[in-house]
């Protein structure tokens, strides 16, 4: 897409190179009478090839659920990557879009009898576990299946955890890989996820070196174990300083390598690093306040908030930037909000975001790199608002 661009947005950004990022080109060139997420699906492509390149033989499993958007999956698809599903509307989005069935794994630990039965009638043939209970149902609904056990991660360094929902207790491993054999399943690997946003290559080390012991101990009892799935973690770029996506990626294999030896096979779940960089959001200012004449923080709503897409805000975790038509002119702190009727709609209140003082309602925005987790989290009509338009170029 090669949008002219002109207009407010554009004089004010020296941060982008518009002439290589088309969703920030075409953002800048239209207009839009609602929050609308613009993703290039080049970028996808070019940022697949740079994972791909620095994961050298590992796998590809696209993490669906960070951009379920059916372009995205058919671009992914062509590039050869496989992907990673939660629910049997993900593994249909994905065939749908030409995804071959022994490319998708079943991922979530928490699966639906019926979809675990859905997923082994049209031939998926990996599935995730972490519980006794998960593989009886595996069992019952998909016999002979494959199954890697998901661990917990004990010290994730990533700015977006996920916490111990998610895994079994390393003391627990040895009986779940006895107890899949038992059932007929083929116990075949190990999985975990360093935590989302793991900015930094290194981060990964503390994680790796507690899984390690686990492979070699698991191999040791006598399973065969032939896939180590290292999950997503890969990191976008909102402000801090990150790696390049294929040093970084290889980084972390040769991590892998210094501790695990030579593993069968090698499978990567990026949602995040794959698509996050190559969307923006475009939206708009609503309304520029404060609560009384003395008030040092003004309040910035824009037509966009935790309902609307930008969920990650949650715990002001993800830090979105944000460019104005005003950027370079004198900036105060601001509390960002959004528009809905529920004041749990804050994006940015403990730490402030430092806008334009110039920035006044009716002002067109752009929110950067938001092509991952923004339209599978917005919500599909609170107080009337339309869930979060996406456009695929
Ligand atoms: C969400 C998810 C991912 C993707 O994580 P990112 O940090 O976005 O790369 C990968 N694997 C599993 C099992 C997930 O649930």
């Amino acid at each position: 897409m090669n949008a002219p661009v002109t207009g407010a947005l554009r004089a004010a950004l020296p941060v982008f190179a518009f002439d290589t990022d088309p969703a920030a080109a075409f953002i800048a060139a239209n207009d839009f009478d609602r929050p609308t997420l613009v993703v290039s699906r080049a970028r996808i492509a070019a940022k697949y090839d740079a994972l791909h390149d620095g994961l050298g033989r590992a796998h590809i499993h696209y993490a669906v659920k960070a951009n379920p958007a059916p372009q995205v999956i058919r671009t992914l698809v062509k590039k050869g990557s496989g992907f990673d599903c939660a629910s049997r509307g993900e593994i249909e989005l994905c065939l749908g879009q030409g995804a071959r069935v022994e490319d998708i794994s079943f991922g979530n630990t928490i699966k639906r009898a019926s979809d675990v039965a859905f997923a082994h009638n049209v031939g998926v043939t990996l599935f995730a576990a972490d519980s006794e209970a998960e593989l009886e149902k595996i069992a019952k609904h998909a016999p002979g299946a494959r199954v890697y056990i998901r661990l917990i991660v004990e010290n994730s360094l990533a700015d977006w955890p996920l916490s111990r929902k998610f895994g079994c207790a390393a003391s627990s491993l040895a009986g779940l890989l006895d107890y899949a054999r038992d059932l007929g399943l083929v116990a075949y690997g190990l999985s975990f996820h360093v935590g989302s946003q793991t900015r930094k290559s290194e981060f990964w080390n503390p994680v790796l070196d507690q899984v390690a012991p686990l492979w070699h101990a698991a191999r040791a009892a006598g399973h065969d174990l032939q896939l180590l799935n290292i999950g997503g973690g890969f990191p976008a770029f909102y402000g801090e300083h990150i790696e390049a996506p294929r040093r970084y990626a290889a980084r972390v294999v040769e991590a892998i390598e210094a501790r695990f030896g030579m593993v069968p096979e090698l499978m990567a779940e990026p949602g995040r690093g794959l698509v996050a960089d190559a969307g923006h959001i475009a939206a708009e200012v609503m309304l520029v306040s404060r609560k009384s004449a003395d008030d040092m923080h003004r309040w910035v709503y824009l037509d966009i908030g935790r309902f609307s897409g930008l969920a990650e805000t949650e715990g002001e975790a993800i830090r979105y930037q944000i460019v104005t038509p005003h950027d370079g002119g004198d900036t105060g702190p601001c509390v960002l909000a959004g528009p809905s009727c529920d004041s749990a709609d804050i994006l940015y209140e403990n730490r402030p975001v430092n806008l334009p003082l110039a920035l006044r309602d009716g002002d067109r925005v752009l929110i950067r790199n938001c092509g991952a987790y923004t339209s599978s989290y917005s919500s599909v009509g609170f107080n009337g608002f339309p869930p979060l338009d996406v456009i695929v170029l």
